[in-house]
């Protein structure tokens, strides 16, 4: 296919590392969005009607009206991402629409950071710089200054045991920890390996020192740290999220912290993203802030590009594509024919 009026046409909402894009490059015309920020609306519908296929972020909605507007040329959507809650899935299968993510390549990457959040929240990191760097440390050494929560030989609660949870229940593990977790499933390998204990949300809640959330965002997970929830917890206990912000109300989050019925709080991910600056919780110390960077190293990232850039390349060539999140569609329409 030397022809390049014949190759297919694929839209990316964001500039990729290069070796992502040298492997769509050889292929296909691809267009970049220059901008970080996400792509508008009444573009991203523009671009569905040219292409045969987008790659985008989670930043980039990806509803109904935005399928529904997609020409009968178009093939996939490869979302740089493992969660796909953007996207309306259900939507793509009717169209017979391709679905991919990128699973596992940033599981340890992933974990490394919910981990670093939950002993960074235990031991007050991010107040401490702030304490430090404002000039109002001003004796030398204290014995009750910044006291926090020990973390080694404490009991973690982990809530969604799949690829990320698992990874985290292996560090907690490495620091002596007791694991209970709750999941739909019961996983097997971490209760033989690990010795994580299955257990229901409320013995979790009620037994954990540190709560740390991996589940995907979805109708049955949307607040599921709710205010009842939040009262079920240890008047010592951390909460972490690096799963996606609303599946943690952060209203009742608020009063939580703020009245003490939790120490604490690691939050990753917010329900709006950026959160407002005066959203409440960021007037509270006992809470450390990050802006959705769980996946964030020089490696992983790039390592999800490329994947991202298989899954399209497949999906455009004719094949599975390595990490179809809809299967289903393959009912719908077989694969493009070469
Ligand atoms: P996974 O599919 O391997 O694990 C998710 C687990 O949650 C599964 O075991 C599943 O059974 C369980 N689950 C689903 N619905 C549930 C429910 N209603 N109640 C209890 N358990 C439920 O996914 P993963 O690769 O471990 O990723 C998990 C999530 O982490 C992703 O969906 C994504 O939203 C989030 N994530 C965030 C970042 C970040 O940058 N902060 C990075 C990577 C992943």
């Amino acid at each position: 296919m030397g022809n390049c009026s014949f190759r297919k046409k694929v839209f990316a909402t964001r500039k990729l590392p290069e070796d992502a894009v040298n492997i769509l490059k050889t292929r296909f015309n691809v267009e970049f969005w220059p901008h970080e920020s996400p792509v508008p609306k009444n573009i991203l519908i523009e671009k569905v009607r040219e292409v045969n296929g987008l790659i985008c972020m989670l930043t980039e909605r990806v509803d109904c009206e935005v399928i529904e507007a997609a020409s009968d040329q178009f093939w996939g959507i490869s979302q740089v991402a493992v969660g796909y809650d953007n996207i309306d899935v259900e939507a793509a299968t009717r169209r017979g629409i391709y679905v991919t993510n990128t699973p596992e390549v940033l599981t340890e990457t992933t974990a490394d950071f919910a981990f670093t959040l939950l002993m960074a929240t235990a031991r007050r990191i991010a107040e401490a710089d702030r304490y430090v760097r404002s000039g109002r440390w001003n004796i030398p050494w204290g014995l009750t200054m910044f006291l926090g929560q020990d973390v080694w030989g404490k009991t973690i609660g982990i809530i969604g045991m799949g690829r990320i949870g698992t990874a985290v229940a292996r560090r907690a593990k490495g620091m002596n920890m007791r694991i209970l977790y709750y999941d739909v499933y019961r996983n097997d390998a971490a209760e033989r390996e690990l010795g994580a204990q299955y257990v229901d949300l409320e013995t979790l809640l009620k037994e954990s020192d540190f709560v740390s959330i991996h589940v995907p965002l979805t109708p049955a997970t949307r607040h599921l740290i709710s205010e009842g929830n939040l009262r079920l917890m240890k008047r010592t206990a951390c909460l972490i999220n690096t799963s996606r912000g609303p599946v943690v109300d952060e209203k009742a989050l608020y009063k939580a912290l703020k009245e003490g019925w939790i120490w604490a709080a690691g939050l990753d991910v917010w329900e709006e993203e950026p959160t407002d600056p005066d959203n409440p919780l960021l007037s509270l110390e006992n809470v450390t802030a990050a802006p959705h960077i769980a996946s964030a190293s020089y490696e992983t990232r790039t390592k999800m590009a490329i994947m991202a850039a298989e899954n399209m390349t497949a999906i455009l060539e004719g094949k599975i594509p390595p990490n179809l999140v809809n299967r289903e569609v393959l009912k719908v329409r077989p694969p493009i024919e070469k």
